[in-house]
């Protein structure tokens, strides 16, 4: 049985994202976003995927906060989501913006199996999923290959820069999703350059239904040249000695 129903979620979501200045999608993707949302609510009565699964909370932490980096995406791009987790902001991306194709990327196997779930309910044919480390799939094939890599909630600044910027092609994006990033951004002042990257934008973002408000922020890193060779480094080398 659905815990919303589609007017409910429809009228909710058009509200919030109106609120967040994001544009309002059409039906089809509303409906899609709709799907999605019952799918991690009943999925998330049985395996712990995400904290989030009341309705609102979904509109607002999960569409709305992926919905935001929808703009930064270049047309027709391939993107790679690090520590994708549930789906997020692969999953979002996937569904609003279907020019773009999109892999998810992650360590945990179990949470793929709910993005290829999701993909193939809501017939995405813009996703796929890769089971690896990010820091041992940037030394393969997909290294400085892709167009935009983005990531949600996974290191901080200067551990995520290593484990994302040799992915990009040169002339690409890497895109952080933060919270707060005056800190981490401060103690990344010399880590794009020794990845082959500059910071390109910090866009400050409020994100509110009318009644909460969560700040985000958008960093942006263009790939200006190749990523030197022993980057990046073993995981535990990258989390013992982060590069700044
Ligand atoms: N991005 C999702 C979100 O915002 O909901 C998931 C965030 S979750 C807190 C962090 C995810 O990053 C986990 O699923 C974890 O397995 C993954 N992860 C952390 N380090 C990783 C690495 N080095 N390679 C691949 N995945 C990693």
């Amino acid at each position: 049985m659905a815990n919303t129903t589609y007017s409910e979620f429809k009228e909710k979501l058009t509200n919030v994202f109106t609120l967040c200045g994001i544009d309002v999608p059409t039906d089809e993707k509303i409906n899609k976003l709709y799907e999605l949302s019952e799918l991690l609510t009943d999925y998330g009565k049985n395996v712990n995927l995400t904290a989030i699964t009341d309705t609102d909370g979904i509109i607002l932490k999960h569409f709305a906060d992926c919905a935001v980096l929808c703009d930064a995406v270049p047309e027709g791009a391939r993107v790679i989501d690090v520590g994708a987790g549930g789906g997020f902001p692969s999953l979002p991306l996937a569904i609003l913006r279907d020019d773009v194709r999109v892999i998810s990327l992650d360590s945990t196997a179990k949470k793929l199996s709910f993005i290829d779930l999701a993909a193939q309910r809501l017939s995405l044919a813009n996703i796929s999923t890769m089971h690896a480390r990010a820091e041992e799939a940037a030394n393969g094939v997909l290294r400085g290959t892709l167009d935009f890599v983005c990531a949600r909630a996974v290191a901080a600044l200067p551990v995520l820069s290593e484990l994302c910027l040799p992915f990009v092609k040169k002339g690409g994006v890497f895109c952080a999703m933060k919270a707060d990033s005056a800190q981490e951004l401060e103690a990344c002042k010399n880590t794009f350059a020794k990845l082959g990257g500059e910071l390109e934008g910090v866009r400050e973002i409020n994100l509110t239904d009318g009644g909460e408000t969560l700040h985000r922020t958008l960093i942006t890193v263009r790939k200006t040249g190749a990523t030197p060779k022993q980057y990046p480094r073993k995981y535990s080398n990258i989390k013992a000695k982060p590069l700044i």
